[in-house]
């Protein structure tokens, strides 16, 4: 059996016959969120064999020998927490970030990319969805922690975005003629079908998990519009089409809403930020099943950033403005409407950590705590497609585990101190 503590892997190593195959790891919960029901469970033992679950039973279970006791008694266990938005390779830093592709190398954004993943596992996210990077250092920075080279959480990455040209994931932006490179699909910049076909065909020999576009315009890249329509429809159903056939789902950047209306006509399975979605939208996205992943906490920072003088450049600032303080209200129609919602923060443009900080966001504007643990489990691992795995305390279910002091059904922002946590059966913070 694998031990689940650094220190005990070591000593078992040393001593390979002290346990026996069937010793396991029992946690004593005070109270658990199981993903299963909408109701914290009191005093439950979850047995963990190996790096899955095992069963979750009634009551403080005694360990028999060789078994390992983890007392959580005075907090509440759930299943890892999941964000479905961030950039692990970059974070918002002022006027600097935007000189950082003129000075990082790939090797600088993938090894910055290895601290911030460390940071966001001990924040209690087990599990994100990588939405976006430079250089495709996330699909290194996956297999890394696949192999345990680097520490951090399950990552499920589309490498380098795809937009148009000028477009909001255009690297090309605002540079001079001189400087400008000459961008295309590997870049991930592409105009009409074959070239979008062929963008999402070079993510998948990459080794992206699945793909990104960015459907309108958005708010921190050097150009003028953040919300207008990015995409054509043949251009968009060409994505979606060769995604499927090598089982990528595609998840849209969005504000505006003729953006937001082409791409879920298409068949996109999320659209994040959503800014200008209405009645219509909602609907759209009900009747084809679409995610919705908020980022209200990028919003939030973004609105606050914008009162800086010199913080953004002069394009960014106004839609830093308009955008920023939406989302939050966007979210509480969405929501409202019935909208299917995974949580997602965007994280890198708030800290990396900082994660948590949108549930609070979320119950702010009117979800419960439990449907706000949900949306960062049940539904997260419904959006990856990885619900046989995932999102929820439940035999045979991957051991990623983690706990708050307290109880965050009275208080949700004790989300935002998670104090254990647990990946793959192994303990990274107690
Ligand atoms: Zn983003």
């Amino acid at each position: 059996m694998k031990k689940t503590l650094t220190a005990l892997a070591v000593s078992c190593t040393l001593l390979p016959l002290t346990f026996s195959a069937q010793a396991a790891t029992l946690i004593h919960a005070g109270k658990a969120f199981t993903g299963t029901s909408n109701e914290l469970r009191n005093k439950v033992t979850i047995v963990i064999e190996d790096n899955k679950i095992e069963s979750v039973k009634s009551g403080f279970v005694s360990a028999e020998k060789g078994d390992t006791v983890i007392d959580l008694k005075d907090s509440t266990v759930m299943p890892g927490l999941m964000d479905m938005h961030v950039h692990l390779s970059s974070q918002q830093g002022g006027p600097k970030s935007y000189l950082e592709r003129f000075t990082l190398n790939e090797a600088d954004y993938a090894l910055r990319a290895a601290n911030y993943a460390k940071i966001t596992l001990d924040a209690g996210f087990t599990t994100v969805r990588n939405l976006g990077d430079s250089h495709n250092e996330t699909i290194a920075l996956r297999t890394a922690i696949d192999k345990g080279y680097a520490v951090g959480p399950r990552i499920y990455t589309v490498g380098k975005s795809i937009a148009t040209t000028g477009g909001h994931a255009d690297p090309s932006n605002g540079m001079s003629h001189l400087l400008r490179p000459d961008v295309g699909p590997e870049q991930g910049v592409v105009n009409g079908e074959a070239q979008a076909r062929e963008a999402v065909r070079t993510r998948y020999q990459d080794g992206a998990n699945l793909i990104k576009i960015t459907a309108t315009g958005g708010v921190l890249s050097v150009a003028k519009s953040g919300q207008n329509p990015q995409f054509m429809t043949d251009e968009l159903e060409a994505i979606v089409d060769t995604a499927k056939d090598y089982e990528m789902t595609v998840a849209v950047h969005a504000h505006g809403k003729e953006g937001m209306k082409r791409a879920i006509t298409a068949g996109v399975d999320s659209i994040e930020h959503g800014t200008y979605m209405d009645d219509e939208i909602h609907e759209l996205m009900k009747a084809n099943g679409t995610y919705y992943v908020p980022t209200i906490l990028a919003g939030k920072f973004v609105a606050e950033k914008a009162k800086i003088d010199g913080f953004f450049p002069e394009l960014v600032r106004p839609k830093a403005a308009a955008i920023g303080p939406l989302i939050q209200q966007t979210f509480a129609t969405a929501h409202k409407a019935g909208v299917k919602i995974a949580f997602g923060t965007d994280s890198g443009v708030s800290a990396h950590g900082d994660n948590a900080q949108e549930f609070a966001l979320m119950v702010e504007a009117g979800m419960t705590p439990a449907d706000a643990l949900t949306s960062a489990t049940v539904n997260a691992a419904d959006l990856l497609g990885v619900s046989d795995i995932l999102g929820t305390l439940e035999p045979s279910k991957l051991a990623d585990i983690v706990a708050v002091k307290g109880n965050p059904f009275d208080d949700i922002t004790i989300m935002e101190n998670v104090s254990f946590v647990m990946k793959d059966g192994v303990v990274y913070k107690q």
